[in-house]
């Protein structure tokens, strides 16, 4: 069995520091968290940007600055990860939500299959024109998409854009399980999706909120190539206790152990995933 990849989802879109104060929302501290996440056993940082009063944004000039600030700060420390950069934002045109690829040349970018009402209280806008348009950029730039699968239907669309050809195998899944409007973090979600993902797949997990620890159980029961933790996901770390993203990950490498795992590092997580090191 292959090594674990440990993802941190450092901030998403959605938590703020008036519910947690760890979230991580300017440069420096994302850049600070990002340090102290791989130095616990992440390989892979899955990273959104937000502007100088904490609101999601996408906007390329501020990816630039954050991975550049995440990458000179880890190579300071003689570390190193792979860079994933989400395109998610329903409210976002699709330049604006695909022209930081080609700037920060990032090993990863998230890829949502799929249009769903996120927690009854918007809508996670995936157009199948979008999708078709990022999947021939990942192509060109040579990205690897993270495919994230919050509801079953989404399965159903991989196989149409690979069949299409705008996708690639040998493809990566991301179960994000638990958010309301998709699929609950239980094992009879991921008995049915799991063996639908595409042959050869390599795939991840992570659950919302409350399922965040069940999920990486059940990942790891089934012989999962990576889970992922973070802040974006889960401001907990046990009921009412708030977490930092290190402290997420520093688990996740122990549960991670106890399955008899070994934690893969990121020269490791690039291997496994089919991904190369971009020159900058
Ligand atoms: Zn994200």
């Amino acid at each position: 069995m292959s090594k674990l990849i440990l993802t941190c989802a450092l901030c998403g879109v959605g938590t703020t520091k008036a519910q947690n104060p760890n979230v991580p929302i300017t440069p420096d501290e994302i850049a600070a968290d990002s340090i102290e996440c791989v130095k616990a056993g992440a390989s892979v940082l899955h990273v959104h940007v937000r502007d100088e009063n904490g609101i999601n944004v996408m906007d390329k000039d501020r990816f630039v600055e954050v991975v550049g600030k995440i990458r000179s700060s880890l190579a300071a420390e003689g570390l190193d990860a792979v860079i994933n950069v989400t395109t998610s934002g329903s409210k976002f045109s699709y330049e604006q939500r695909m022209s930081h690829l080609e700037l920060v040349k990032p090993e990863m970018c998230s890829y949502d299959p799929g249009t769903m009402n996120w927690a009854n209280s918007y809508v996670f806008l995936n157009e199948p024109k979008f999708l078709e348009e990022l999947g021939t950029l990942t192509q060109k730039l040579g990205v690897k998409p993270e495919l994230e699968i919050f509801d079953a239907g989404m399965i159903g669309n991989i196989n149409y854009y690979i069949k299409k050809g705008f996708l690639k195998p040998p493809c990566h899944v991301q179960f994000v399980l638990g958010v309301p409007g998709g699929m609950p973090g239980n094992a009879e979600s991921v008995a049915y999706l799991l063996p639908k993902i595409p042959a050869g797949s390599t795939w991840s997990i992570t659950g919302i909120g409350k399922d965040h620890v069940p999920c990486m159980l059940l990942g790891l029961a089934e012989g999962c190539n990576g889970l992922r933790v973070g802040l974006e996901d889960n401001i907990f770390f046990s009921k009412g206790v708030l977490a930092t993203n290190a402290q997420l990950v520093a688990r996740a490498a122990e549960l991670g152990k106890l399955a008899g795992r070994e934690i893969a590092n990121a020269a490791e997580a690039r291997e496994i995933l089919g991904v190369i090191k971009p020159q900058l």
